[in-house]
Order: C-alpha cells, then sequence, then structure tokens
C-alpha cells in the first residue's frame, strides 16, 4: 500500500481534533493515538474485507487458540506490514515529529511468557502474509508479563499496566458477547424418546467482551484477526447489597467474575494448579468455541458433518485442551448430536502442539477442582476416558500397566496432554530432535498407539519484525545484494552466499554490526547508567531464566575468565560484554538466586579495576519483545547452552542466527538444525549430547565432585559461592552451591550437568575468542548463518501446519 502524505497528514489531524487538542498542544501520547488511528483508518477497509472475502470464498479457516500471545508494540510492526513506514517517517518529519518517540509512546502488549507466546505472534504475522485464512483467540489481560525491576540485585515484580491508556489498535466487540458458565449442578431430563438432555442450574455466568487486533499482512490486503476475549459479571454489581450498605458484597460477583482475565500467570514451562488458572483455561476456550459455532451455523447451518471442512483448530500446548470436551458439550448438548456422531467431527478439528518435555509442565487438574468448576465438562471428560479405556483394551488385553498410565484420568487428576491426543488428528513437535524425544522416549506408547497422528513442525520466527523492522540497516544491505523477495521468502537468503568471501561487502556487514552495537550501548547506558564499549565481543544470553537453560554454566564460565584475569591481567583476551536479559517466574527461588548472582558478579566485575576493562557483565532488567529488537541486531555471539534434550526448540537461536550472531551452543532443539543449516564450522558446540544425557541420567552414576576437583579453576569459582567474594551476605548463594553439589528439593546433584558440561563450555569459548580476533573471518562465519537461516521464518513452519495439519489455502484478498 501507498500513502498520500497530504490525506494521512490531514487525517492525524483530524485525529488530533477529534481527542480535543492540536499539533501544537498535543503531548507524545496523543501524538501516538492520533498516528495510530490514521493508519487504522486505512486497515479497517481491508480488515472488512477481508472476512467478506473468506466469507464468500467460502474457505476453511483455522483458529490457533493460546492462553498467551507475546505481541510486543504494534505501531512499527504494523506500518512496516502496510508497507507506509518510509512515508509515515516523512510525513512525521514534515510536522516536526520524531518517529521512534512516538513509538516509545506504546507498552508492549505482553500477554505471554517467552517462547511459546512469541511463537503464537509469529504464526499470526506469517499467516495473514501468506494471505492464509487463520486468526488467533486468547485473554486480554488487564496485567500481562509483570514488570521487572532489579532493586540490590534482586528481581522485584510490579504489575504491567498496559492497558493505563486506551490501545488504538484494538476494537472492541461488545455486540458478540458471549456468556460462559462455571459450577452449579447439571440437571439430567429425559424426553419422550428416552433421550437425556443436560441442563445446568444455578451457574456462576461470566460475559466474555471480544477485543479485535488486525493482524496485517506484509504487502497484501489480508488483515486477519486476533481475538482477545475481556471477562466481566453479567450483571455489574449487586445494587441491592450497595443500598444495604454492604460494600464488599455488593462488588464480590462483578470482582470474582473480573479476575478471570485480570493476570497472566508468570509461570514459562511450569504448572500453576490453580483454580483461577483453569477458570481462565475454559473462560477463553468456551468463548472462542461459541464464536466459531455461531459464525459456521450462520454460514452453514446445522450440517455439523461439514464443520471439519471449514475450521481446524490449533491447541497451543496443553493450556487450551479443555477445548475438546467444550466443543463435545456444545455438539451434544446444544446441537443434539449423537456421541458416535460427534466424537469424530471433533478429533478431525482439532490438534495439539506439545512444547516442552519437562515433566513438571505437563498439566493436570485434580478432579475434586475440576468436577467443581466444570462439572458438566467433566463428564464428558470422563466419558473420553471411559470409551478410550475400551479400545485400550482391545489393543492390549492384558497389559494393565499401560492402561494404567495412559488412562486420562487417573490418580486423581485428569491429564490434559493425554485428552490433547486422544482427542486430536494431529500431535506435533516444535524441532526434529524434539519430535523424536517425544516419539521415542516421553510419548513412545503413544506414538505406538497412533504413530499416524505425530508430526514435526520446527519453529520459525517471522523476518518482518525480527530482520526487517528490528535491523533496517542490515536489511537494506540485503535488499540491495539480492532484492527485497527475502522479506516474504526467507529461502532467498541462500543468494548472500555467493558474498561471503567478498571482503567490501563483509565490511560494509562488520560497519553495520558496529552501527547495531552503538545504538544498544548507547541504550544500556540511557537507560541503566552503564558503559560498554562497542568494540567489545557483546556475548548475549537472553531467555526465561530457568535451570535447564543454565544461564549458571554462563556466569560460573564469567567467574573463571574474572579469576584468570585477576590472576594475569595481562592475558590476552578479547574484549567481552557479558549481556543477560531474563525474567524468573515469581515463585521460581533458585531462579531467582542466579539473577542476584549474576547482579552481583556484575557489581564486582565491572568495578574492579585490575582486568582493565576488559570484561563486562550487563544485566539488562525487564526483557521484552521491544527490548528484545534491539539486543538480537547488536549480539556478536548466541548463547544457547540448555542441557541437551531440554529446550524443545528455541526460537531466539533463531532470532541471533538472522542478525549474522554464530551460536555457541549445545545440541539441543532447533540448535541441531541451524547447525545442520549454517555449518558446525561457523558455530560453537559443546557439550553432552541428548543421548549421553539419558545415559548418564540413567546409570545415576555422575558425581560432580570429580568435576569439582578434576576441573582446573572450577574448585574456586564453586568456592567463590561461598566466601563472600560477591556477597557480604555469605549465606547468599549456598543453596545454588547446595543444588549443584549436593542436590536440593530431592533433585539429584548437579541435574542439569552445569559442572559436567563447564570445561567443554570454556574450550569452546576459547575458540570463539580465537575466531573473533580474525574480523573478516568471523564476519564471514556470521554471513554464512544469515545466508542459511532460511528454513527458520514461521512462514516456513505456517505453510507446513496450513498444508500438513490444517488443510487450509492461499486466499486472496
Ligand atoms: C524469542 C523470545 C523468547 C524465546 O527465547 P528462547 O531463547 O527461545 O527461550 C522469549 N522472550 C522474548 C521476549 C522473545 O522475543
Amino acid at each position: 500500500m501507498s500513502i498520500k502524505k497530504d490525506d494521512f497528514k490531514n487525517s492525524i489531524l483530524k485525529h488530533l481534533k477529534l481527542a480535543g487538542t492540536t499539533l501544537k498542544d498535543a503531548t507524545k501520547r496523543e501524538l501516538f493515538d492520533a498516528v495510530s488511528k490514521a493508519a487504522m483508518e486505512l486497515v479497517m477497509e481491508n480488515w472488512r474485507e477481508t472476512k467478506e472475502t473468506y466469507d464468500s470464498k467460502n474457505v476453511k479457516q483455522a483458529y490457533y487458540l493460546s492462553a498467551e500471545f507475546l505481541m510486543g508494540r504494534a505501531f512499527s510492526n504494523n506500518l512496516v506490514n502496510l508497507t507506509i513506514l518510509d512515508e509515515v517517517k516523512e510525513t512525521l518529519e514534515d510536522l516536526n515529529i520524531n518517529i521512534n518517540e512516538i513509538e516509545d509512546q506504546e507498552e508492549d502488549a505482553g500477554l505471554g511468557n517467552g517462547g511459546l507466546g512469541r511463537l503464537a505472534a509469529c504464526f499470526l504475522d506469517s499467516l495473514a502474509t501468506l494471505e492464509l485464512p487463520g486468526h488467533g483467540y486468547g485473554i486480554r489481560y488487564k496485567y500481562g508479563m509483570f514488570k521487572q525491576k532489579i532493586e540490590n540485585g534482586f528481581q522485584v515484580e510490579y504489575p504491567d499496566r498496559w492497558l493505563d491508556y486506551e490501545d488504538p489498535w484494538e476494537v472492541e466487540r461488545r455486540s458478540e458477547a458471549v456468556k460462559v458458565k462455571f459450577g452449579g449442578e447439571v440437571i439430567v431430563v429425559k424426553d419422550a424418546d428416552g433421550r437425556e438432555h443436560f441442563r445446568r442450574e444455578s451457574a456462576e455466568v461470566v460475559t466474555a467482551v471480544p477485543y479485535d487486533m488486525p493482524i496485517i499482512g506484509y504487502g497484501v490486503k489480508n488483515v486477519n484477526t486476533l481475538r482477545l476475549w475481556q471477562a466481566e459479571s453479567e450483571d455489574g454489581f449487586d445494587l441491592q447489597a450497595f443500598n444495604d450498605q454492604h460494600y464488599n458484597t455488593a462488588v464480590k460477583k462483578q470482582t470474582q467474575a473480573e479476575d478471570i482475565s485480570r493476570v497472566l500467570y508468570p509461570n514459562d514451562s511450569g504448572p500453576s494448579g490453580k483454580e483461577l488458572r483453569l477458570r481462565q483455561q475454559y473462560f477463553f476456550v468456551s468463548a472462542s468455541l461459541q464464536d466459531i459455532m455461531k459464525k459456521f451455523k450462520a454460514k452453514h447451518g446445522n450440517d455439523f458433518s461439514k464443520l471439519p471442512e471449514y475450521v481446524a483448530i490449533q491447541l497451543n500446548d496443553t493450556h487450551p485442551v479443555v477445548a475438546i470436551p467444550e466443543l463435545m458439550r456444545l455438539l451434544l448438548d446444544w446441537e443434539k448430536l449423537e456421541w458416535e456422531v460427534a466424537w469424530p467431527i471433533c478429533t478431525k478439528v482439532f490438534s495439539y502442539t506439545n512444547h516442552t518435555i519437562l515433566a513438571e509442565a505437563l498439566e493436570k487438574w485434580p478432579i475434586d477442582l475440576f468436577k467443581k468448576l466444570l462439572p458438566r465438562i467433566y463428564q464428558i471428560v470422563d466419558e473420553i476416558n471411559r470409551r478410550f479405556l475400551l479400545e485400550l483394551r482391545e489393543k492390549y488385553p492384558t497389559d494393565w500397566q499401560k492402561h494404567q498410565k495412559m488412562a486420562i484420568i487417573g490418580d486423581g487428576m485428569i491429564k490434559m496432554a493425554w485428552l490433547a491426543i486422544v482427542g486430536s488428528h494431529a500431535v506435533n513437535g516444535v524441532a526434529a530432535l524434539h519430535t523424536e524425544i517425544l516419539k521415542n522416549q516421553e510419548l513412545k506408547e503413544w506414538y505406538e498407539l497412533y504413530p499416524e497422528k505425530f508430526q514435526n513442525k520446527t519453529n520459525g520466527v517471522t523476518q518482518r519484525r525480527w530482520l526487517l523492522k528490528s535491523n533496517p540497516e542490515l536489511s537494506e544491505l540485503i535488499t540491495k545484494l539480492i532484492g527485497d523477495k527475502w522479506i516474504t521468502d526467507l529461502s532467498e537468503l541462500k543468494k548472500l552466499e555467493k558474498y561471503a568471501d567478498d571482503e567490501k561487502i563483509l565490511k560494509e556487514f562488520i560497519k553495520i554490526k558496529h552501527t547495531k552495537k552503538e545504538q544498544l550501548a548507547k541504550y544500556i547506558l540511557d537507560t541503566l547508567g552503564i558503559y560498554i564499549n562497542p568494540d567489545s565481543l557483546f556475548d548475549v544470553q537472553i531467555k526465561r531464566l530457568h535451570e535447564y537453560k543454565r544461564q549458571l554454566l554462563n556466569i560460573l564460565h564469567v567467574i573463571d575468565l574474572y579469576n584468570n584475569l585477576k590472576a594475569n591481567p595481562d592475558l590476552d583476551i578479547v574484549p567481552r560484554t557479558f549481556i543477560f536479559g531474563a525474567k524468573a517466574a515469581s515463585g521460581y527461588k533458585r531462579a531467582k538466586q542466579i539473577i542476584k548472582l549474576i547482579n552481583a558478579v556484575a557489581i564486582k566485575i565491572n568495578n574492579d579495576p585490575d582486568i582493565k576493562g576488559k570484561i563486562r557483565v550487563v544485566f539488562v532488567p525487564n526483557y521484552r519483545v521491544s527490548v528484545a529488537e534491539k539486543l538480537f541486531p547488536a549480539a556478536n555471539l548466541s548463547e544457547q547452552i540448555s542441557t541437551a534434550g531440554k529446550e524443545a526448540s528455541g526460537t531466539g537461536n533463531m532470532k541471533f542466527m538472522i542478525n549474522g550472531a554464530p551460536t555457541i551452543g549445545t545440541m539441543d532443539g532447533a540448535n541441531v538444525e541451524i547447525v545442520e543449516e549454517a555449518g558446525i564450522e561457523n558455530n560453537f558446540i559443546f557439550g553432552l549430547t541428548a543421548e549421553e544425557v539419558v545415559a548418564l541420567n540413567s546409570t545415576g552414576e555422575y558425581n560432580p565432585w570429580n568435576e569439582y576437583n578434576s576441573v582446573p579453576g572450577l574448585k574456586k569459582v564453586m568456592e567463590q559461592l561461598l566466601d563472600g567474594t560477591f556477597s557480604d551476605d555469605r549465606s547468599i548463594f549456598t543453596e545454588i552451591y547446595n543444588s549443584l553439589m549436593y542436590g536440593a528439593d530431592g533433585n539429584r546433584p548437579d541435574q542439569y550437568y552445569v559442572l559436567k558440561d563447564f570445561a567443554s563450555y570454556r574450550e569452546a569459548q576459547l575458540r570463539v575468542d580465537k575466531a573473533f580476533r580474525d574480523e573478516l573471518g568471523w564476519a564471514k562465519k556470521a554471513w554464512l548463518n544469515i545466508a542459511n537461516s532460511g528454513k527458520f521464518s514461521s512462514d516456513r513452519t505456517i505453510q507446513q501446519y496450513a498444508d500438513e495439519i490444517w488443510d487450509i489455502k492461499k486466499t486472496t484478498v
């Protein structure tokens, strides 16, 4: 699309006027609103036309159900996808407005924890850009992922008040609200034919109000929809109680309803087990399915056998899996279908993505809680389980152990992953290694029972946000060399390979990388008051804080390097800046201790004149999408050092790759495929393999004291956790020490093999140090990573979902 600058200018002025202000008086926020609304006017027409086209062409549509959408900011991304960013920028310049300042007015839509939520956001971008009819459904959390501050080295959480200002990029659609019921009693009535009908009495009724965000395809007219539900009480507050001066009683019902969409649970890959969480899940799932059914019926009437021809629903992890019994409820109780008719419809509609093999992340709900909150849904799950067990008994008549292990309801719990597999026609892992681990280990029995359901869909990221928008300088160079087709077909980047030995081009790339490092250095100076040297190697680990991701391995290595420098200040090393960014789940004690350790080490090192500024450590607080956009383009080295077999895929690794940062990493998740594409010689691989980890686990013979006593320098690093080197309070890192050396909370010592991989990691870091001295040689490695990153576009991933799971087709508007 292109705009007439005068028209756009007038539109901005009009929106300022409607807001009761003028160009001269407007605050930056008012300017942000006016410019956004001017752009929204352009979006609206395409949005409506998209709906009409999908409707008139009668196409099958996919719905991505996810409890999380980590969208980040909409403003620049939407202008990029509308292909009007440059024109808008110029228009604003004419009005003496700096677009960067406008952009910074927007809070991130941080409606997700990390990788899983960001994947959902990248998928939406790809769906729209590929002109595929696919939409998102989720929750409009009033408070998204908490705001992290570092106080005295510790993480402190503050509420994320992203909705304090009205969001110009969303549209409330109150007239499409639906009701969701919780609790109450199920009443069974038999009709004259003896058929049973189910009715609910004395249930708590909550209103789900939809808010739509436009998902704008790049350079196409398609505008898909992310529909987020907000919970409200059905009939406001209790005026009677209020009049009787019972204030708390008067608002109780209202508060209880609004609680449902109040706040995102800040647990990444972990359980919450809380009733409110189950309420959230059922709330958005029920609202979404009612919405989908309403649209289907308006178009196709009551022939529900056609539902799978027009509707595909993807379950993003187990969080929305209650959708399976909910659709059964709608088909049985509302539409009066027989079970035998409804069930195959259901399984054809649903498919399920598994995101993790961490045992603690396999969602289960206590029967009592589930039954009380969702009595009718429980009956349906019970029936699904009964029929499934019959199937199992037929197939394995005497294998009682298997029946017990695979039962959807057992040990007093409802196992959501099992329900997902039984109720879906496709089950996928998110990287090749992950899918193999699912098939051969974690879900072995399930793979034997339903081999045809299992698929791999290696994750990807959208190059529109993670390269075009966040690194315009590199984008421009790429486009200059190979044209701009890469923006919608990342495999085009392969054409860059022929410049891998072109000194002139590599020098241009080096200069761009330096510019991005300067920009980041300025941001860090402005926000944290810390100076970092853009000529040093930027070594970056940014992701959720989790023991399996092993930020601890990174910081222990930094301590070792520091010790070496202290012993020998003239040690010849490449100057390095170690950059960390990570939020810890609020209740995850060890993760918070590791954040404290990183900050304590940073203070010690950054203030020690002995080491002559050769290394610095920076913890960037409140890591989120908008900060990620500054960090990935500025990185020289990508830290992907999880214990092999634990990281399902990773997507941060891909964002580094497309911005020209080689990986130091284990053979884990999608790292395996990154190395396959870019060459092991262009990355720095170390450590145990997933198979070796499994073998070590099973023998139980691993003893970290062997590493402690035999790896040079390691003993000293460990002792420093206890001797007050990094904190006057000597007890503060004892628990970290103990978890490594003795095991904690019933776990084996060093269960994530930090000490075991230490020597290997340090050796890989030495290789990095050596390679980085050769500036052009390093640039070539980085360049070859970029040139071979084509596979890691979410466009590729989404095309595979579209072809191999959903069967949806490109639909041009
Ligand atoms: C990409 C991304 C993640 C996922 O990072 P991993 O390294 O794959 O765990 C998490 N948070 C944000 C803000 C991201 O942009």
